[in-house]
């Protein structure tokens, strides 16, 4: 974390400054709205979250329930989300708070004696190492309190509008405020009246019932609920040994149970399958009692017994497999004309089961998508054409899930006589460990991504996949750190330089890279507002293939050491070499002649280089960008108190 370049911090440094619209931001509700967004769930509080960075931008996130979430709902957190975390800042508290998968138990009816389970597998959760960083089940109400303490500690100070319910709106293109919407006040004094919010871009999170995916045309396609499991989060004692432990459960009888042990070393929660739903009596499921779902489990636990002494909560879940075929609202047939306006996210625009503990992971990551690019297009840094690239990339990522989530939980509810392979299920847990821990995600070629053309100089980093960090050792201060948990989720590009083998300052191909990014006209940093700070929007790394004692820092390029700040302090933390125990050009695959690795602000690699290439690095970022905008940036975006003195753009804050 860097803090004191605008002057000493003396309190806690995560409490960023305020600045912009987070200077006297209105408690109340304002009229006029850069982005409104509906829905304090998982996808409306990242996007929120992710907005909260910028300050320039008037955001506001409305929540029809009169204050947080408190219980139920999603729990699993896969470790790409937790990686997710880690750039909002709170991936080691959650950690600490959270049970952590390390295994997943496979129980089956005893050959000897089908009504009985015995243990058949042990699976290790993630055996390729896909992620640095754990699988954990926590509260999805936690995870929206660190939201909510995220963007409160922002430069926008911002907080969710609770009492809200979005009832509709209109959308009126090449107005300022084209989306006119109606809210009901649901709770308050104003409890029953109407109020109408004018926003640039609504987003709705609002939900698998969502109304502003109605609002916009959109029809959820696909099967219908068709299973049915009770769900419950239960203290309770048992003499079933694997109790903390992740367990597909299958009896003899044809139930089966999910078992995941919770965060807090007593409480776990069960998904008892409940079996079909009758669609012509859909009732009849969804008003089984919690009676009749503890009845059940040990029912499928036999010989085993449970003896629930508290329930903290429980529900009839029964969620299909559904899509829309667009997350925004423009239509197939006027893609390219006009901009959307409005967009869905998370469980609005896709639902699956809770089987493979994706809903409320998957639902991030849209908001993740999604909230730069609003950040970027509305302080103008890049065209309206950019927010075209949401749906096309997110509509493709729920398909896939939603396949692969047919298949798990079709095995899952499979009877094990009606399996051919006995193993097939923990066969398919394991084949497929990537999908679940978010790490299938591969965005296709866009004006964002590239077509990969130079991806054998860096086969570690998958154009179009999730930045996989990898350990460096920073070489100012020689400690050992890992290059990925260094990108924030603060809205900008980053942009790594992989060293050819020379030292710095013996004219290089990174020597002559670092001066033509720092003095090109048609280098990405020349987009950077005047008088900014020159990593504003673009934080560029090196990392060098020598030990850090063979750098010589003075002799670094200075555009990797940049001024920053009022008193033009130099940043030493840009510059970093190989760690002698875990060589990130071995572990990634790196050309060992030099590579450029760039990756979106929402982690995502989106080009590989060659060092010499400059004139592509100029052409990818081109359509992206704006013309250098001079000296436009407006004195309210500002930090407030002992850190403001000189122009600097919402992501150059302090607290990076
Ligand atoms: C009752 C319930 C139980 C669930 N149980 C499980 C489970 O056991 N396991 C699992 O993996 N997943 C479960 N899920 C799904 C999981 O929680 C979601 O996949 C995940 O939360 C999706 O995130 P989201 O942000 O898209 O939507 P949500 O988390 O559903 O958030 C939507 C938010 O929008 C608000 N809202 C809705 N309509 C309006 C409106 N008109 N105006 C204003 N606000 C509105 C809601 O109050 C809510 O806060 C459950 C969901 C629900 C609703």
């Amino acid at each position: 974390m860097q803090f004191h370049h605008h002057g000493y911090v003396s309190g806690d440094p995560r409490v960023q400054p305020a600045a912009g619209v987070g200077i006297d931001r209105p408690a109340e509700l304002p009229d006029e709205v850069d982005v409104l967004i509906v829905g304090t769930g998982p996808a409306g509080m990242l996007a929120a979250a992710q907005l909260s960075q910028f300050p320039g931008v008037t955001t506001r996130i409305v929540e029809r329930r009169a204050g947080r979430l408190a219980i139920g709902q999603a729990d699993g957190i896969q470790a790409r989300t937790v990686e997710t975390f880690q750039a909002f800042g709170f991936a080691e508290r959650i950690i600490a708070e959270a049970y952590r998968i390390t295994e997943t138990a496979f129980w089956k009816p005893d050959p000897a004696d089908p009504s009985r389970i015995i243990r058949t597998a042990r699976t290790p959760d993630d055996p390729a190492e896909i992620s640095e960083f754990p699988h954990l089940v926590v509260n999805q109400a936690r995870v929206l309190d660190y939201f909510a303490e995220f963007m409160a500690n922002s430069p926008t100070r911002m907080s969710p509008d609770y009492g809200f319910e979005f009832r509709s709106l209109s959308v009126a293109d090449g107005e300022e405020y084209p989306v006119t919407v109606t809210l009901l006040h649901t709770s308050g004094p104003h409890e029953g009246q109407e109020r109408i919010v004018r926003a640039k871009y609504v987003v709705g999170a609002d939900g698998a019932r969502s109304k502003v995916r109605q609002a916009i045309g959109c029809t959820l396609a696909g099967g219908q609920a068709n299973h049915a499991w009770g769900v419950m989060d239960i203290l309770a004692v048992t003499d079933f040994p694997d109790i903390r432990i992740k367990c597909a459960i299958q009896s003899g009888t044809g139930g089966s149970i999910l078992l995941i042990p919770r965060e807090g070393g007593h409480l776990f929660r069960m998904y008892v399958d409940l079996g079909e739903v009758d669609p012509n009596n859909k009732g009849a499921v969804r008003s089984t009692s919690i009676e009749d779902i503890i009845a059940k489990a040990n029912e499928i636990l036999h010989p085993y017994t449970l003896d629930v002494r508290n329930i903290a909560w429980h529900s009839v879940y029964e969620v299909g497999h559904r899509l829309t075929d667009r997350f925004d609202d423009v239509l197939p047939e006027q893609r390219g004309t006009r901009t959307p306006r409005v967009f869905i996210t998370g469980d609005a625009c896709h639902t699956h089961s809770a089987k493979a503990g994706q809903g409320m992971n998957v639902s991030m990551q849209d908001g993740f998508n999604l909230a730069w690019k609003l950040g970027h297009v509305l302080e103008g840094r890049s065209p309206q054409s950019l927010l075209d690239t949401y749906s096309e990339e997110r509509q493709v990522v729920a398909k896939n899930l939603i396949d692969f989530d047919k298949e798990w939980s079709t095995l899952m509810a499979k009877k094990p006589e009606e399996f051919e392979d006995p193993s097939a299920l923990e066969d398919f847990y394991v084949r497929t460990a990537e999908f679940p821990a978010g790490f299938m995600t591969q965005y296709a070629p866009s004006m964002l991504v590239s077509t990969a053309g130079y991806q054998n100089l860096a086969a570690g980093f998958p154009v179009g996949k999730r930045f996989k960090s990898a350990p460096v050792v920073r070489v100012a201060d020689s400690n050992p750190l890992h290059l990925g948990h260094h990108a924030t989720a603060d809205g900008r590009w980053r942009i790594y330089v992989f060293a050819d083998p020379a030292l710095p300052g013996t004219g290089s191909a990174t020597d002559k890279l670092a001066e033509w990014v720092a003095v090109s006209p048609e280098s990405p940093l020349a987009a950077t507002p005047e008088g900014a700070d020159a990593d504003a929007w673009f934080d560029l790394k090196v990392i060098y293939q020598q030990s850090h004692h063979n750098i010589d820092l003075g002799a670094v390029p200075e555009v990797f050491k940049p001024e920053v700040g009022p008193f033009k302090l130099t940043d030493y933390e840009k510059v970093y070499a190989t760690d002698p125990t875990a060589d990130i050009f071995d572990l990634r695959g790196l050309d060992r002649g030099g590579v450029v690795v760039i990756v979106r602000p929402d982690q995502y690699v989106a080009n590989v280089l060659p060092l010499t290439a400059t004139a592509e690095l100029a052409a990818y970022f081109a359509p992206l960008l704006q013309p250098r905008r001079q000296k436009e940036l407006s004195s309210s975006v500002l930090p407030e108190g002992p850190i403001a003195h000189s122009a600097t753009t919402p992501s150059a804050l302090v607290n990076r």
